[in-house]
């Protein structure tokens, strides 16, 4: 299979070439040319396999071979070995029609990890492989940043810095980060806002010659591996099911920022698992929500929420739903992201917004709905959600058709990770271990100013 880009003007490339490039040359996302699929016989035979089993033979779909068999399976092995559940992504029955899918056993405690481990082992692979120098520049509002950093520490031929807004990210996302010792990790702390953060990357990024010479790669949702990797939590969930429950499809509540889980989700529909509804569950940030109510995709004011990580304006993977929704139309993409660019905003014809409401439903989550939310389902069903797995919730409360049986939400962070939150309900929490001892570990970080010349200038004395 090749891979091509949303703007039609990258040659097609393989598996390898498109987790290299992340974003298309084009300025386009990269997708499959074709989305394979897999029959329900297929499907069905699938179930008892172990999630790495299961990622294993969803990859291997993608994948084209260029990775030997022995070594994918290894290189899933070892991205799962850091989750602490067996099931590594356990499914947890609160009442007869709803359901939790917990995405945050794994080393940073917030599902980026799922994707991320996958991707970090790839990224040292092929540094191994082609002899590449891998170095990885990212901004973060938190998530993204840890677990990315959790993903390479140490290994050979890779090295990571990421930008996060200094004093604006939860104190364990910080520590997360900062307490890493390894010597190919830098952080800097920057004084501004994650736009800030985000616009110096971009910068960067968009400077060919300097991208090139330092052998930039990125992290973010952009790069279709973290979407495929994503859709198999969808697959893994549906077979988890007892038999009964899934009969009639499934439906699934999908926390979303960047569009990145919710598209994961759309995939593995467009694979053959039998998805009915996908709510899009965000918060006071909905840009999204009123995409799919209104049909007018148009960021305007930021506001701070409980969920930071769903604190964003420009959700990069909306191309990629475009793409699809315009029948795979490369230039009429193009058209429209032009018209976005000039006018700051997109709207849909009504018998367009028809389609997008049989593809998707929405529902953003007001601040005090999110702790309302975390309080209920503690006092209930003595379940503590974190704020993101909140707007999930809520979503489905709010939302949720009646007729669509069973639901899974999903449970995107641990609610160690924003205490902060939880603590505005007066619920007290007992910290895993794993984070409870980042309070004590020494941390390292450059506090630097909001300049993209003082930043490249510590990227010019760090990356080889
Ligand atoms: C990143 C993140 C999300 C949203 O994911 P998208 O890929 O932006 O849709 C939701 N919850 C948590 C905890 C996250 O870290």
């Amino acid at each position: 299979m090749k891979y091509i880009s949303t703007r039609g003007r990258v040659a097609p490339i393989g598996f390898i070439d498109m987790f290299l490039m992340g974003l298309g040359e084009d300025g386009g996302l990269i997708v499959p040319e074709t989305i394979p699929t897999v029959s329900q016989e297929r499907l069905e035979s699938w179930s008892g396999l172990s999630f790495q089993h299961l990622m294993f033979e969803i990859v291997s779909l993608y994948a084209n071979g260029e990775i030997p068999d022995a070594d994918l399976k290894k290189l899933i092995q070892d991205s799962y070995a850091g989750f602490t559940s067996p099931d590594v992504l356990p499914l947890t029955t609160l009442n007869d029609s709803l359901s939790v899918m917990e995405l945050f056993h794994g080393p940073t405690f917030a599902f980026k990890d799922v994707a991320l481990q996958l991707m970090g082992n790839l990224y040292a692979y092929v540094a191994k492989q082609r002899n590449e120098i891998i170095n990885i520049l990212g901004a973060t509002s938190g998530d993204t940043g840890a677990s990315a950093i959790s993903s390479v520490r140490g290994k050979d031929g890779i090295r990571i810095c990421i930008l996060h807004p200094n004093g604006k990210v939860s104190r364990v996302q910080e520590l997360q980060m900062t307490t890493v010792q390894d010597d190919n990790v830098l952080n800097l702390s920057v004084n501004g806002n994650f736009d800030d953060c985000q616009g110096i990357i971009k910068e960067l990024f968009a400077d060919l010659p300097f991208k090139s010479k330092y052998h930039l790669r990125a992290i973010n949702s952009i790069n279709f591996v973290r979407i495929l990797a994503q859709s198999v939590y969808y697959f893994y969930a549906y077979l988890q099911l007892p038999k009964e429950k899934r009969a009639n499809g499934v439906s699934f509540s999908i926390p979303t920022g960047n569009f990145g889980n919710i598209f994961s989700g759309m995939l593995a529909k467009k694979m053959g698992v039998p998805i009915n509804q996908l709510l899009l569950a965000t918060n006071e940030n909905n840009i999204l929500e009123r995409f799919i109510r209104e049909g007018v995709y148009k960021p305007e004011g930021f506001r701070m929420t409980h969920s930071p990580s769903m604190d964003i304006q420009v959700a990069s993977n909306f191309e990629r739903y475009l793409y699809y929704f315009l029948g795979e139309d490369a230039v009429e993409v193009s058209a429209r992201m032009e018209r976005f660019k000039s006018e700051g905003r997109l709207t849909f014809l009504p018998e367009e917004v028809a389609r997008i409401q049989r593809d998707l439903s929405a529902y953003g989550v007001g601040n005090d709905e999110c702790l309302q939310t975390i309080r209920s389902y503690k006092d209930e069903y003595g379940y503590l959600l974190d704020p993101h797995s909140a707007c999930g919730i809520a979503a489905y409360e709010r939302a949720g058709a009646p007729d669509a049986g069973t639901f899974v939400s999903l449970a995107t962070a641990h609610p160690a990770k924003f205490d902060e939150a939880i603590r505005l309900l007066g619920i007290e929490q007992q910290f895993p271990e794993r984070i409870q001892e980042l309070f004590d570990k020494p941390q390292r970080q450059t506090v630097v100013d909001n300049a993209k010349v003082e930043i490249a200038k510590q990227l010019e004395s760090f990356f080889v």
